[in-house]
Protein backbone atom coordinates (compact mmCIF):
# COMPACT_ATOMS: atom_id res chain seq x y z
CA UNK A 1 0.00 0.00 0.00
CA UNK A 2 1.39 3.26 -0.70
CA UNK A 3 2.06 5.25 2.10
CA UNK A 4 0.16 8.78 2.66
CA UNK A 5 1.88 11.80 0.99
CA UNK A 6 2.65 15.00 3.12
CA UNK A 7 4.17 18.46 2.15
CA UNK A 8 5.71 20.49 5.03
CA UNK A 9 5.99 24.40 4.27
CA UNK A 10 8.31 26.16 6.45
CA UNK A 11 7.78 29.83 7.30
CA UNK A 12 10.90 32.41 7.43
CA UNK A 13 8.80 35.51 8.11
CA UNK A 14 12.43 37.90 8.22
CA UNK A 15 13.31 40.49 5.83
CA UNK A 16 15.96 43.21 5.35
CA UNK A 17 13.09 45.85 4.79
CA UNK A 18 9.48 46.03 4.30
CA UNK A 19 8.66 46.30 0.36
CA UNK A 20 5.64 48.62 0.01
CA UNK A 21 3.05 46.84 -1.38
CA UNK A 22 3.95 43.62 0.86
CA UNK A 23 1.10 42.04 3.54
CA UNK A 24 2.63 38.97 4.06
CA UNK A 25 3.31 38.12 7.60
CA UNK A 26 7.21 39.36 7.26
CA UNK A 27 9.18 42.01 8.69
CA UNK A 28 12.85 42.86 9.66
CA UNK A 29 14.18 42.11 13.11
CA UNK A 30 17.33 42.01 14.89
CA UNK A 31 19.89 38.79 14.10
CA UNK A 32 19.40 37.95 18.15
CA UNK A 33 15.83 38.02 17.74
CA UNK A 34 16.28 36.00 14.46
CA UNK A 35 18.35 33.26 16.22
CA UNK A 36 16.04 32.51 18.72
CA UNK A 37 13.12 32.32 16.31
CA UNK A 38 15.59 29.78 14.43
CA UNK A 39 15.69 27.33 17.21
CA UNK A 40 12.15 27.40 18.21
CA UNK A 41 11.83 26.70 14.41
CA UNK A 42 14.17 23.57 14.41
CA UNK A 43 12.33 22.12 17.64
CA UNK A 44 8.83 22.91 16.64
CA UNK A 45 9.98 20.92 12.99
CA UNK A 46 11.22 18.19 15.38
CA UNK A 47 8.97 17.99 17.73
CA UNK A 48 6.02 17.78 15.33
CA UNK A 49 7.47 14.64 13.36
CA UNK A 50 5.71 11.85 15.79
CA UNK A 51 2.30 12.84 14.05
CA UNK A 52 3.16 12.31 10.40
CA UNK A 53 4.78 8.74 11.48
CA UNK A 54 4.27 6.63 8.16
CA UNK A 55 4.14 9.90 5.90
CA UNK A 56 6.29 9.91 3.12
CA UNK A 57 7.19 13.67 2.52
CA UNK A 58 7.11 14.82 -1.24
CA UNK A 59 7.79 18.26 -1.03
CA UNK A 60 9.14 21.17 0.95
CA UNK A 61 8.55 25.03 0.98
CA UNK A 62 10.77 26.96 2.43
CA UNK A 63 8.60 30.79 2.26
CA UNK A 64 8.39 34.11 3.44
CA UNK A 65 9.41 36.97 4.45
CA UNK A 66 12.80 36.25 3.08
CA UNK A 67 14.12 32.57 3.43
CA UNK A 68 17.42 33.60 1.87
CA UNK A 69 18.53 35.33 5.14
CA UNK A 70 18.65 31.56 6.35
CA UNK A 71 22.59 30.97 5.70
CA UNK A 72 23.62 27.31 4.59
CA UNK A 73 24.12 25.77 8.14
CA UNK A 74 21.00 27.00 8.60
CA UNK A 75 19.32 25.53 5.89
CA UNK A 76 21.94 21.98 6.44
CA UNK A 77 20.36 21.99 10.47
CA UNK A 78 16.85 22.18 9.42
CA UNK A 79 17.10 19.60 6.12
CA UNK A 80 19.36 17.22 8.79
CA UNK A 81 16.33 17.27 11.09
CA UNK A 82 13.82 16.50 8.69
CA UNK A 83 15.86 13.73 7.42
CA UNK A 84 16.18 12.26 10.68
CA UNK A 85 12.31 12.60 11.48
CA UNK A 86 9.89 12.33 8.76
CA UNK A 87 10.22 9.98 5.96
CA UNK A 88 11.70 12.45 3.25
CA UNK A 89 11.16 11.05 -0.32
CA UNK A 90 14.19 10.07 -2.37
CA UNK A 91 12.41 12.68 -5.10
CA UNK A 92 11.45 15.21 -3.37
CA UNK A 93 10.70 18.70 -4.29
CA UNK A 94 12.55 21.12 -1.76
CA UNK A 95 11.72 24.61 -2.71
CA UNK A 96 13.48 28.00 -1.32
CA UNK A 97 12.34 31.33 -1.79
CA UNK A 98 15.43 33.82 -2.31
CA UNK A 99 15.84 37.39 -2.45
CA UNK A 100 18.13 38.69 -5.28
CA UNK A 101 19.48 41.58 -2.48
CA UNK A 102 20.42 38.28 -0.29
CA UNK A 103 22.33 35.85 -1.96
CA UNK A 104 25.57 35.01 -3.38
CA UNK A 105 27.36 32.40 -5.20
CA UNK A 106 28.58 30.95 -1.81
CA UNK A 107 25.74 30.87 -0.16
CA UNK A 108 23.31 29.41 -3.42
CA UNK A 109 25.84 26.29 -3.18
CA UNK A 110 25.88 25.60 0.42
CA UNK A 111 21.83 25.55 -0.25
CA UNK A 112 21.88 23.25 -2.94
CA UNK A 113 24.47 21.17 -0.80
CA UNK A 114 21.82 20.67 2.06
CA UNK A 115 19.09 19.10 -0.64
CA UNK A 116 17.03 22.30 -1.92
CA UNK A 117 16.81 21.34 -5.50
CA UNK A 118 14.26 24.03 -6.78
CA UNK A 119 14.58 27.95 -6.13
CA UNK A 120 11.85 30.41 -6.60
CA UNK A 121 13.65 33.93 -6.93
CA UNK A 122 11.46 37.08 -6.46
CA UNK A 123 12.44 39.54 -9.53
CA UNK A 124 8.86 41.02 -9.46
CA UNK A 125 10.17 43.19 -12.39
CA UNK A 126 13.72 44.14 -14.62
CA UNK A 127 13.30 47.97 -14.85
CA UNK A 128 15.33 49.71 -11.56
CA UNK A 129 12.58 52.09 -11.75
CA UNK A 130 9.73 49.85 -11.31
CA UNK A 131 12.15 48.10 -8.12
CA UNK A 132 12.52 51.55 -6.42
CA UNK A 133 8.96 52.17 -6.52
CA UNK A 134 8.16 48.45 -5.26
CA UNK A 135 10.30 49.27 -2.34
CA UNK A 136 12.40 46.10 -3.34
CA UNK A 137 16.04 46.00 -2.17
CA UNK A 138 17.40 44.78 -5.71
CA UNK A 139 18.08 46.15 -8.87
CA UNK A 140 17.73 44.44 -12.06
CA UNK A 141 21.60 43.65 -12.23
CA UNK A 142 21.45 42.06 -8.51
CA UNK A 143 19.26 39.72 -10.40
CA UNK A 144 21.21 38.91 -13.02
CA UNK A 145 24.10 37.67 -10.22
CA UNK A 146 21.77 35.52 -8.55
CA UNK A 147 20.24 33.79 -11.50
CA UNK A 148 23.83 33.40 -12.72
CA UNK A 149 24.83 32.38 -9.43
CA UNK A 150 22.07 30.02 -9.06
CA UNK A 151 22.92 28.29 -12.34
CA UNK A 152 26.90 27.66 -11.48
CA UNK A 153 25.60 26.22 -8.27
CA UNK A 154 23.54 23.84 -9.64
CA UNK A 155 19.83 24.79 -9.90
CA UNK A 156 18.49 23.48 -12.62
CA UNK A 157 14.93 24.01 -11.26
CA UNK A 158 14.37 27.88 -11.11
CA UNK A 159 11.45 29.62 -10.48
CA UNK A 160 11.00 33.91 -11.21
CA UNK A 161 8.39 35.75 -10.10
CA UNK A 162 7.53 38.74 -12.16
CA UNK A 163 4.46 41.04 -11.22
CA UNK A 164 2.71 43.11 -14.05
CA UNK A 165 -0.08 46.11 -13.24
CA UNK A 166 2.66 48.30 -11.31
CA UNK A 167 2.15 51.61 -11.05
CA UNK A 168 3.80 53.66 -13.99
CA UNK A 169 4.16 50.47 -15.78
CA UNK A 170 3.02 50.62 -19.45
CA UNK A 171 2.40 47.08 -21.48
CA UNK A 172 5.99 47.75 -23.49
CA UNK A 173 7.53 47.77 -20.42
CA UNK A 174 6.16 44.65 -18.83
CA UNK A 175 7.12 43.09 -22.35
CA UNK A 176 10.48 44.31 -21.71
CA UNK A 177 10.86 42.58 -18.61
CA UNK A 178 9.57 39.13 -20.10
CA UNK A 179 10.93 39.34 -22.82
CA UNK A 180 14.25 39.82 -20.82
CA UNK A 181 13.36 37.29 -18.32
CA UNK A 182 12.53 34.75 -21.06
CA UNK A 183 16.00 34.92 -22.76
CA UNK A 184 17.63 33.18 -19.76
CA UNK A 185 15.06 30.52 -19.88
CA UNK A 186 14.05 29.82 -16.06
CA UNK A 187 12.01 26.93 -16.03
CA UNK A 188 8.93 28.02 -14.55
CA UNK A 189 7.57 31.70 -14.17
CA UNK A 190 4.89 33.10 -11.94
CA UNK A 191 3.09 35.91 -13.93
CA UNK A 192 1.03 37.68 -11.09
CA UNK A 193 -0.83 40.95 -11.13
CA UNK A 194 -0.29 43.58 -8.26
CA UNK A 195 -2.75 43.21 -5.61
CA UNK A 196 -3.02 46.72 -3.82
CA UNK A 197 -3.99 45.20 -0.21
CA UNK A 198 -5.04 47.26 2.46
CA UNK A 199 -2.38 48.29 5.28
CA UNK A 200 0.38 48.48 2.86
CA UNK A 201 2.26 51.89 1.75
CA UNK A 202 0.77 50.92 -1.81
CA UNK A 203 -2.91 51.18 -0.10
CA UNK A 204 -2.02 54.08 1.09
CA UNK A 205 -0.59 55.99 -1.98
CA UNK A 206 -2.96 54.26 -4.40
CA UNK A 207 -6.35 53.86 -3.09
CA UNK A 208 -7.64 57.01 -4.54
CA UNK A 209 -6.30 55.43 -8.13
CA UNK A 210 -7.81 51.81 -7.01
CA UNK A 211 -11.50 53.87 -7.01
CA UNK A 212 -11.20 55.63 -10.15
CA UNK A 213 -10.16 52.43 -11.71
CA UNK A 214 -13.21 50.57 -10.04
CA UNK A 215 -15.46 53.48 -11.25
CA UNK A 216 -13.89 53.17 -14.66
CA UNK A 217 -12.30 56.17 -14.63
CA UNK A 218 -8.27 56.75 -15.72
CA UNK A 219 -6.65 56.40 -12.75
CA UNK A 220 -3.86 58.91 -12.67
CA UNK A 221 -0.58 56.65 -11.87
CA UNK A 222 -1.62 52.78 -12.24
CA UNK A 223 -2.55 51.09 -15.70
CA UNK A 224 -5.92 51.29 -16.40
CA UNK A 225 -8.13 48.41 -16.97
CA UNK A 226 -7.46 48.22 -20.54
CA UNK A 227 -3.95 48.13 -20.02
CA UNK A 228 -3.58 46.05 -17.05
CA UNK A 229 -6.12 43.38 -19.56
CA UNK A 230 -3.18 44.03 -22.57
CA UNK A 231 0.01 42.90 -20.18
CA UNK A 232 -2.12 39.91 -19.09
CA UNK A 233 -2.85 38.55 -22.32
CA UNK A 234 0.48 39.80 -23.87
CA UNK A 235 2.27 38.21 -20.89
CA UNK A 236 0.43 34.77 -21.94
CA UNK A 237 1.02 35.08 -25.55
CA UNK A 238 5.05 35.58 -24.77
CA UNK A 239 4.96 33.07 -22.49
CA UNK A 240 3.71 30.19 -24.74
CA UNK A 241 5.27 31.08 -27.64
CA UNK A 242 8.46 30.23 -25.60
CA UNK A 243 7.32 27.23 -24.84
CA UNK A 244 6.10 27.39 -21.60
CA UNK A 245 2.86 25.96 -20.79
CA UNK A 246 0.17 27.79 -18.80
CA UNK A 247 -0.42 25.38 -16.03
CA UNK A 248 -2.18 27.19 -13.71
CA UNK A 249 -3.80 31.19 -13.25
CA UNK A 250 -0.75 32.42 -12.82
CA UNK A 251 1.91 30.05 -13.34
CA UNK A 252 3.31 28.70 -16.40
CA UNK A 253 6.13 26.09 -16.69
CA UNK A 254 8.54 24.67 -19.22
CA UNK A 255 7.59 20.74 -19.72
CA UNK A 256 7.64 18.54 -16.42
CA UNK A 257 8.96 21.51 -14.12
CA UNK A 258 5.70 22.54 -12.68
CA UNK A 259 5.91 23.45 -8.96
CA UNK A 260 4.37 20.26 -7.11
CA UNK A 261 4.23 21.96 -3.73
CA UNK A 262 1.98 24.37 -5.03
CA UNK A 263 -0.03 21.87 -6.76
CA UNK A 264 -0.29 20.16 -3.30
CA UNK A 265 -2.38 23.33 -2.15
CA UNK A 266 -4.63 23.21 -5.37
CA UNK A 267 -5.49 19.66 -5.30
CA UNK A 268 -6.07 19.42 -1.69
CA UNK A 269 -3.24 17.50 -0.36
CA UNK A 270 -1.95 17.10 3.27
CA UNK A 271 0.62 20.07 4.49
CA UNK A 272 2.16 21.01 7.38
CA UNK A 273 3.03 24.15 8.10
CA UNK A 274 6.22 25.14 10.53
CA UNK A 275 6.97 28.69 11.57
CA UNK A 276 4.90 32.08 12.24
CA UNK A 277 1.68 31.80 11.16
CA UNK A 278 2.06 28.99 9.41
CA UNK A 279 -1.13 27.44 7.96
CA UNK A 280 -1.35 23.65 7.79
CA UNK A 281 -4.36 20.92 6.39
CA UNK A 282 -4.13 17.29 7.67
CA UNK A 283 -6.89 14.82 6.90
CA UNK A 284 -9.54 17.68 6.44
CA UNK A 285 -8.35 19.39 9.66
CA UNK A 286 -7.18 22.69 9.14
CA UNK A 287 -5.33 25.22 11.98
CA UNK A 288 -3.11 27.74 11.93
CA UNK A 289 0.23 29.00 14.03
CA UNK A 290 0.15 31.86 16.15
CA UNK A 291 1.17 35.10 14.59
CA UNK A 292 2.70 36.68 17.63
CA UNK A 293 6.52 36.00 17.20
CA UNK A 294 6.88 36.19 21.20
CA UNK A 295 4.26 33.65 21.36
CA UNK A 296 5.85 31.59 19.07
CA UNK A 297 8.95 31.61 20.30
CA UNK A 298 7.82 30.91 24.47
CA UNK A 299 5.03 28.66 22.95
CA UNK A 300 4.75 24.79 23.70
CA UNK A 301 3.68 22.94 20.80
CA UNK A 302 0.20 23.05 21.83
CA UNK A 303 -0.02 26.66 22.58
CA UNK A 304 0.89 27.43 19.06
CA UNK A 305 -2.18 26.05 17.29
CA UNK A 306 -5.03 28.35 16.29
CA UNK A 307 -8.47 28.53 14.30
CA UNK A 308 -8.26 24.75 14.69
CA UNK A 309 -11.04 23.73 12.63
CA UNK A 310 -12.39 20.10 10.92
CA UNK A 311 -13.59 20.94 7.70
CA UNK A 312 -17.95 19.49 6.78
CA UNK A 313 -18.27 17.68 3.31
CA UNK A 314 -19.88 20.87 2.26
CA UNK A 315 -16.61 23.07 2.88
CA UNK A 316 -13.93 20.65 1.49
CA UNK A 317 -16.30 20.34 -1.61
CA UNK A 318 -16.71 23.99 -1.95
CA UNK A 319 -12.53 24.54 -1.68
CA UNK A 320 -11.88 21.45 -3.95
CA UNK A 321 -14.15 23.78 -6.54
CA UNK A 322 -12.28 26.75 -6.37
CA UNK A 323 -8.75 26.06 -6.01
CA UNK A 324 -9.72 23.20 -8.81
CA UNK A 325 -10.40 26.17 -11.16
CA UNK A 326 -7.14 27.49 -10.78
CA UNK A 327 -5.62 24.76 -12.45
CA UNK A 328 -6.10 25.11 -16.22
CA UNK A 329 -6.72 21.50 -16.90
CA UNK A 330 -9.40 21.77 -14.38
CA UNK A 331 -11.34 19.71 -12.28
CA UNK A 332 -11.99 15.96 -13.36
CA UNK A 333 -15.53 15.33 -12.68
CA UNK A 334 -15.31 11.68 -11.93
CA UNK A 335 -11.80 12.02 -9.29
CA UNK A 336 -13.93 15.02 -7.50
CA UNK A 337 -17.79 12.56 -6.95
CA UNK A 338 -15.40 9.46 -5.82
CA UNK A 339 -13.77 12.20 -3.42
CA UNK A 340 -16.78 14.66 -2.20
CA UNK A 341 -19.38 12.37 -2.96
CA UNK A 342 -20.99 13.56 -6.48
CA UNK A 343 -20.55 15.32 -9.23
CA UNK A 344 -19.97 19.01 -9.40
CA UNK A 345 -23.33 19.35 -11.17
CA UNK A 346 -25.16 17.37 -7.95
CA UNK A 347 -24.08 20.36 -5.51
CA UNK A 348 -23.55 23.69 -7.79
CA UNK A 349 -25.15 22.75 -11.08
CA UNK A 350 -27.43 26.00 -11.46
CA UNK A 351 -24.26 28.09 -10.85
CA UNK A 352 -22.56 25.52 -13.58
CA UNK A 353 -24.58 25.97 -16.01
CA UNK A 354 -24.83 29.64 -15.34
CA UNK A 355 -21.38 30.36 -15.88
CA UNK A 356 -21.01 27.65 -19.09
CA UNK A 357 -24.38 29.65 -20.38
CA UNK A 358 -21.87 33.29 -19.64
CA UNK A 359 -18.73 31.19 -21.88
CA UNK A 360 -16.45 31.21 -18.91
CA UNK A 361 -16.40 27.95 -17.78
CA UNK A 362 -15.91 24.62 -19.97
CA UNK A 363 -17.44 20.98 -19.60
CA UNK A 364 -15.36 19.29 -21.75
CA UNK A 365 -13.95 15.47 -21.80
CA UNK A 366 -15.22 14.99 -18.43
CA UNK A 367 -13.69 18.27 -17.09
CA UNK A 368 -14.73 21.45 -16.01
CA UNK A 369 -12.65 24.20 -16.56
CA UNK A 370 -12.24 28.22 -16.95
CA UNK A 371 -12.50 29.54 -20.18
CA UNK A 372 -9.66 32.25 -21.43
CA UNK A 373 -12.70 34.63 -20.55
CA UNK A 374 -13.22 32.62 -17.79
CA UNK A 375 -9.60 33.28 -16.21
CA UNK A 376 -10.11 37.21 -16.51
CA UNK A 377 -13.10 37.69 -14.18
CA UNK A 378 -11.87 34.38 -12.07
CA UNK A 379 -12.93 35.77 -8.67
CA UNK A 380 -16.34 36.06 -9.67
CA UNK A 381 -16.79 32.70 -11.36
CA UNK A 382 -15.32 31.64 -8.09
CA UNK A 383 -17.43 33.60 -6.13
CA UNK A 384 -20.42 30.93 -6.93
CA UNK A 385 -18.58 27.58 -4.75
CA UNK A 386 -17.84 29.67 -1.80
S1 LIG B 1 10.81 40.58 0.32
FE1 LIG B 1 8.84 39.56 -0.03
S2 LIG B 1 8.04 39.06 2.00
FE2 LIG B 1 9.71 40.55 2.28
S3 LIG B 1 8.68 42.51 2.37
FE3 LIG B 1 9.28 42.19 0.22
S4 LIG B 1 7.50 41.20 -0.74
FE4 LIG B 1 7.24 41.04 1.49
Amino acid sequence: MRSKELSLYIHIPFCVRKCAYCDFLSFPAEEGLRQKYYERLCREIAEAAGDYKGRSVISIFFGGGTPSLLTGDMTLRLMDIVRDKYCLSTDAEISLEANPGTVDKDKLKAYKKSGINRLSIGCQSLNDKELAVLGRIHREEDFYRAFDAARNAGFTNINVDLMSGLPGQKPADYEKSIRKLIGLKPEHISAYSLIIEEGTEFYNRYNDDLLLRDKGDIPRLLPDEEEERQMLYMGRDILRSAGYEQYEISNYALPGSECRHNAVYWQRGDYAGFGLGASSCVDECRWKNTDDIKEYISGDAAGLKRDEQKLSLEEQRSEAMFLGLRLIRGIDKKTFALRYGGDPYAFYGEWIDKMVNEGLLQDTDGKLKLSLKGQDVANYVWGGFV
